[in-house]
């Protein structure tokens, strides 16, 4: 009898030494962290989520933008904002976001490395921070969502993908240069610098 309490005690401390150590190896499982990985080739593992819930997350909400906009009577030049100018302002922004989103998930597809920046129109509040032909990769769009245009009101900066097979940080083609010069994402414009549209009428094809 003693014999078999014994067999039953040890069988007991036994289960529990199994459980504890199968929750704590649960436990221990990392989290997964948004940290830049470099294959053994040196060629950037990305993952290849959509940016698009996370530039959301970071960019003032449409409430936020429309409130800012009824408190604005001037653009950063003086020209003046009237209710269809701010209207358009806000249709422009979510149409931009639309735009520079959907370039990248397409990019995805086709495993787009590198995005370089362009202006079909100038945009002025841009210019000291970002200029045609920086160029990002998509390891840093999405370790930095942020660098995705337009970055404020009336801007018309977009993010091309390029398809082309060269790794760009080796090009030497001309009018590219890679928008990071280090680990540290660069600055850009305040969401809050508004620029008015052009009119349809005077759109123009001049780029930066
Ligand atoms: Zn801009």
């Amino acid at each position: 009898m003693t014999a078999i309490l014994i067999g039953l005690v040890i069988l007991i401390v036994f289960i529990i030494i199994a459980v504890r150590a199968g929750i704590s190896k649960e436990e221990t499982l990392p989290d997964a962290p948004r940290e830049r990985v470099i294959h053994m080739s040196g060629i950037y593992s990305i993952i290849r989520n959509s940016p698009r819930e996370d530039l959301l997350r970071l960019r003032p909400s449409e409430e936020i933008l429309r409130q800012y906009l009824a408190d604005q009577n001037v653009d950063m030049y003086n020209v003046s904002l009237g209710d269809s100018d701010k209207s358009a302002l806000l249709e422009h922004w979510k149409m931009q976001m639309d735009i520079n989103l959907r370039e990248i998930e397409n990019g995805d597809k086709t495993d787009v490395v590198f995005y370089y920046y362009d202006f079909p129109q100038a945009c002025p509040a841009c210019a000291p921070f970002v200029t045609r032909g920086h160029f990002v990769s998509r390891e840093e769009v999405y370790c930095n969502p942020r660098i995705i245009p337009p970055f404020h009101l009336g801007c018309t900066c977009t993010l091309v993908a390029h398809h082309g097979g060269a790794d760009l940080r080796d090009t030497n083609i001309t009018g590219l240069t890679p928008f990071f010069t280090g680990e540290t994402a660069p600055s850009l414009p305040e969401w809050t610098s508004v620029i008015s549209l052009p009119k349809t009428s005077e759109v123009t094809s001049d780029n930066i």
